[in-house]
């Protein structure tokens, strides 16, 4: 899975008005980022001596990096269709196993999780009024493209459908979210009992929430196709001449309820080893309940263009040649069979052990199963991993070792549910809270040249420190073009605040991907990478090694940048005498996010005041600024003692989990984080406790949960003073 909402989500943040205090801290922030030539120069966190070592180390490690050696790999991974629980994804784990342990990774491992899998049988889908239709629910292979002729690829299917057969009404209901089926009830069209058909959104919206709310509805089955306007010819050249969807193309994947809770469904909390408990179907929130099937716009059209009844609203009107309507004339009969029994999903780890601090730990991951071929979603991430772990591995033999301890891991069923980062993420739950300094995630590396990262609000600087280092492929650095690219993504969204340090990195983590076993169940700052460009063949059969190698990357340079970047943000958290994590910043995060809240439409400030809350954040913004002023000399000093750097870090790995509630937030126990869930979409919520009260309109509870909010900082400050304590201690 991959989610594709960057655009809104930078659009959402630029239209707040940044305060005095925010505009001071970039100037501050930018001055103190300012370049200097790159042997000597500064790194956030090292002593003089240490940086210049570790310029030296990254060098070296990014000189290794091979392109050629990606492709090689792309190739391997993408040469057969290899979706989760399948004996093809089995030899996938089994050949990263064996190449971490050539590469001279150490503690190579496959553990091995019985989940509940999902896979289907069969799936069919005729029109029988008015006229007779076979969907084809398959692919239209290409001879430029030998792949797409592979006899093992599936047919249309989506996991965690339900077997059913059904013969109803068909019912237009564009993108399956609330207020479309309000659209719809206002023309006096119930959806009871019929089959739904759908498309799929852009910007993204997860299709689990589609199926969730089709199901509240009450709907007997719900199609899920992908129209030309989103995806298809309306965005430019298709496949095989462009990067865009052809008529055929099906995006695959799963309804699993995950924005409930995440993994197997059946061990909600904790890991799915064998022998675990597991509770029965009926109780696990996270299954749906509703037929659904994904389809191509080739087959979907035949039920949309024989529809008789009202005229679908204007933004309704999709990309294909017709008129679309809400109902009428349209039957359909659906037949689908699966088998969701329980199936070994299987994480292979490997690491590289710390030289000095083997009990801090950098975790570097990535998925390796496929809906088909993978060729950007994952397997693109899985190929710049295998070479940054190459590149680790050579250093490793020349007997170069980070201080502190790298762990790499290649998930499984990423696809269904998070299912193996989530499993593996609750199996070692009790070590990760204290010894997991990061997590660095990479699903899809590179579907084209337009840098995106994401970080937690206490890493956001050290991410934007590190692409100064890093070249662009197209000459520069990365960090330049990433401004670049943002900038010209902002004006086609016509949002006028200008691109800097402070905002360029997207702090608004939403759910979608690996990540958020380790930022929302466990409370670890996270980091993710992606390159983007032109990409509407997501999840179908047509990503794959030709589409990598004619639109998305052909020479594989941002596949290799990628690497590069990943592999040296990885080190400079290992290597680091201070971790880079910067609460200054955190605290400017949390003030923005507080004031997004008071801009939400459903906010009532004579309900509720965010005051105290603002202030807590201000407070913790004032405390870290006191705290790195006495910490930045103390590090360009060399002087202070190894005690007092082993307090120092020990407090600053601390301060993510002051933002953990045991017992999560409301509703949603596994989510635990007060300050990131996800919404039902996927899309990014922040301040989520509060958020849904004030969304519920529940004021008791939202001014409650703005207690806990501020307790939480009033922590996060004491942790602050601490480090102070530390620095002044002799
Ligand atoms: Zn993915």
């Amino acid at each position: 899975m991959q989610i594709h909402v960057s655009c809104s989500l930078r659009v959402r943040a630029s239209l707040l008005l940044p305060g005095l205090p925010f505009v001071l801290f970039c100037i501050l922030f930018i001055s103190r980022l300012a370049a200097q030539p790159a042997s000597t120069a500064h790194i956030t966190g090292f002593t003089p001596s240490h940086a210049a070592d570790e310029w030296k180390f990254e060098a070296k490690f990014k000189a290794s990096i091979s392109a050629d050696q990606i492709r090689d790999y792309h190739r391997y991974f993408t040469s057969t269709p290899h979706p989760a629980g399948t004996k093809n994804d089995y030899d996938v784990a089994q050949y990263i196993a064996d190449e971490w342990k050539k590469q001279g990774l150490e503690d190579v491992v496959i553990r091995q999780y019985d989940v509940l899998g999902t896979r289907p049988v069969s799936t069919s889908l005729d029109m029988i009024a008015p006229k007779r239709y076979t969907a084809v629910l398959r692919e239209q292979p290409y001879d430029v493209d030998p792949d797409t002729k592979n006899p093992e690829v599936s047919s249309a299917w989506i996991g965690f459908s339900t077997s059913g057969d059904i013969t109803a009404p068909v019912v237009y209901a564009h993108s399956g979210n609330p207020e479309d089926y309000e659209v719809l009830r206002q023309h006096g069209i119930d959806v009871k009992g019929k089959i739904v058909i759908v498309r799929y959104s852009n910007p993204y919206s997860y299709r689990g929430f589609k199926a969730l709310t089709a199901q509240r509805m009450g709907a007997a089955a719900l199609l899920i196709y992908s129209d030309p306007a989103e995806d298809g010819y309306k965005r430019g050249k298709v496949f095989p001449d462009g990067p865009w969807g052809p008529e055929s193309h099906i995006q695959r994947g799963a309804i699993t309820y995950d924005f409930m809770v995440p993994g197997d469904p059946l061990t909600p909390g904790w890991a799915s080893v064998p022998g675990a408990k597991r509770i029965p179907e009926s109780e696990a929130v996270s299954l749906p309940h509703i037929v659904a099937l994904p389809l191509s716009w080739r087959d979907a059209q035949p039920l949309l263009a024989n529809m008789d009844g009202p005229v679908a609203p204007k933004d309704w009107q999709g990309g294909l040649p017709i008129t679309y309507r809400l109902n009428g004339a349209v039957v359909a009969h659906l037949k689908v069979e699966m088998d969701n029994s329980t199936q070994p999903y299987y994480v292979v780890e490997a690491r590289i052990k710390g030289s000095e601090f083997p009990d801090e730990w950098v975790l570097l991951g990535n998925h390796h199963d496929a809906w088909v071929f993978g060729g950007v979603d994952p397997s693109s991430g899985t190929a710049s991993m295998m070479e940054m772990t190459r590149a680790f591995g050579t250093m490793l033999k020349q007997g170069v070792r980070p201080r502190r301890t790298l762990i790499f891991c290649s998930w499984d069923g990423e696809e269904v549910g998070l299912t193996g980062s989530t499993e593996w993420g609750e199996q070692f739950a009790n070590e990760l809270r204290t010894k997991l300094v990061a997590y660095l995630n990479v699903d899809s590396s590179a579907s084209g040249p337009n840098f995106e990262g994401g970080a937690s609000g206490s890493l956001a600087p050290m991410l934007v420190e590190t692409t100064r280092s890093i070249q662009d492929p197209n000459g520069g650095t990365l960090h330049n073009a990433w401004l670049k690219s943002t900038a010209v993504e902002r004006k086609e969204a016509h949002d006028k605040q200008p691109v800097n340090d402070a905002n360029v990195v997207d702090t608004r983590i939403g759910s979608g991907s690996d990540h958020t076993v380790f930022l929302n169940f466990l409370g670890r700052p996270v980091i993710t990478l992606e390159f983007d460009g032109p990409y509407g063949v997501y999840h179908s059969v047509y990503d794959d090694y030709f589409w990598m190698n004619h639109f998305g990357d052909p020479g594989y340079k941002y596949h290799a940048t990628m690497s590069q970047l990943w592999g040296v943000t990885a080190l400079r958290l290992a290597q680091a005498d201070v971790l880079p994590i910067d609460f200054e910043f955190y605290g400017i995060t949390i003030n923005q996010f507080l004031t997004e809240l008071e801009k939400n439409r459903q906010f009532d400030s004579a309900k509720l005041s965010l005051v105290s809350a603002h202030k807590a954040a201000q407070g913790l913004t004032a405390a870290a600024a006191q705290t790195a002023s006495l910490l930045n000399p103390a590090v360009a000093s060399g002087k202070l003692t190894p005690t007092q750097l082993a307090a120092i870090n020990s407090l600053l790995m601390k301060g993510e989990a002051t933002f953990i509630l045991p017992g999560g937030i409301p509703g949603r126990p596994w989510f635990k984080h007060i300050l990131y869930s996800a919404r039902y979409t996927y899309a990014h919520l922040e301040l989520p406790a509060v958020t849904e009260a004030v969304e519920s309109g529940n004021w008791a509870e939202a001014q409650h949960q703005t207690e806990v909010l501020v307790n939480a900082l009033a922590g996060e400050t004491a942790l602050m003073k601490q480090i102070s304590d530390v620095l002044q201690s002799k």
